[in-house]
């Protein structure tokens, strides 16, 4: 496992990452969610996503017993969660960035993940209902108060990140550091190209997710979809609709052969591709068992197979933007 710097900051990310999402609280029970996590830490990962939103709240319950019992040192490794969506239906409560809620949210989610601090906490949407700078403030004064190390942003327009790190230069206060936004063969306008402004100058990182594109990727729904896979699961299904999109499920089809030439599996090519991109800090992974995260891993020795001529293969079987 290599360490990415993440954006301007100092501090290191594992390149891949491990995840909560659909999983934690909705289909792994707690002794499999703890595995999933020992697994991705023997690999070398020492970073972990989570929310608030995620299994309204439980996702952070189960991360935080985890860690309790699993007894990393906690300078070891890098939690985030994220704030937005909220989790009650005040107009103060939901789908806002206001100060009042950031403030009231940070407690309550290190009270479920049982911790003093979280290292990265993401703006989990945009809210144009809340000036940037209320929430740059607010920002600032939750890694003031310790309960936050560093900030960012996911799925934000690049001119409201510009925005929010102008903001947070001229009163001197904590900057956004980080993106997290959705990358994979199927979903890569926004990274490879909205973005570049913000690579260089303010040179924020990238936490990017669903590298599989909910399990698409890893050839899984190629014959039909498999009993208990995500596409399954009751709530999701506006997911599973995107998942089981005949025109993609072709085009992961057609990538099978060169996984086969390069002796890796669908899931490695397509999480080793989101690798080669200079601009990620870490690729975060999901994984509803530990054998996934086993093989997910293993995509760190296909990076240096994938050369040039290789990615304009892939290029030509699922698309490049233009
Ligand atoms: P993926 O696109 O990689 O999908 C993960 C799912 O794919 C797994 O839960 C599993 O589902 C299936 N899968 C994974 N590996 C394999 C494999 N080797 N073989 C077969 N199936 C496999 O990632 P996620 O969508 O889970 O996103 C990763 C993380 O990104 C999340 O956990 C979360 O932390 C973050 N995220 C952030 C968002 C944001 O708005 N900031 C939004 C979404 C995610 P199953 O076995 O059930 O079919």
């Amino acid at each position: 496992m290599q360490y990415r710097r993440l954006g301007s900051s100092g501090l290191k990310l594992s390149e891949l990452s491990f995840g909560s999402w659909v999983t934690y609280g909705n289909q792994l029970a707690e002794e499999t969610a703890r595995e999933c996590m020992a697994a991705a830490h023997d690999a070398g990962v020492n970073f972990f996503d989570n929310a608030e939103v995620y299994a309204r709240g439980q996702s952070e319950v189960i991360m935080g017993g985890a860690l309790r019992k699993l007894g990393w040192r906690r300078e070891s490794y890098v939690i985030s969660t994220k704030f937005f969506w909220g989790l009650n239906d005040g107009p103060n409560e939901k789908s806002t960035l206001n100060r009042k809620y950031l403030m009231q949210a940070i407690d309550a989610s290190l009270k479920r993940l049982q911790l003093e601090h979280v290292d990265l906490v993401f703006c989990h949407r945009p809210d144009p209902d809340t000036p940037i700078e209320e929430t740059v403030w607010a920002m600032h004064d939750m890694i003031r108060a310790g309960k936050a190390l560093y900030w960012g942003t996911s799925e934000w327009d690049p001119a409201s990140i510009m925005a929010a790190w102008h903001i947070a230069d001229k009163h001197h206060l904590a900057k956004p550091v980080m993106e997290q936004p959705q990358y994979n063969l199927f979903h890569r306008e926004r990274v490879e190209r909205e973005y570049v402004p913000l690579y260089r100058d303010p040179c924020i990182g990238l936490t990017t997710w669903s590298p599989l594109a909910s399990g698409l990727l890893s050839g899984k729904y190629n014959d039909g979809i498999p009993p208990g896979s995500r596409a399954t699961i009751k709530g999701y299904e506006w997911l599973a609709e995107r998942i089981i999109d005949p025109v993609r499920i072709s085009q992961v089809r057609s990538l099978a052969p060169l996984a086969a030439d390069l002796g890796c599996t669908l899931a490695q090519l397509a999480l080793a591709w989101c690798l080669k991109n200079p601009h990620v800090t870490s690729v975060i992974t999901g994984a509803s068992r530990p054998s996934q995260v086993v093989e997910n891993m293993g995509a760190l020795t296909v990076v240096p197979k994938l050369e040039a001529d290789i990615m304009t293969r892939i290029d030509g079987l699922v698309g490049a933007p233009s």
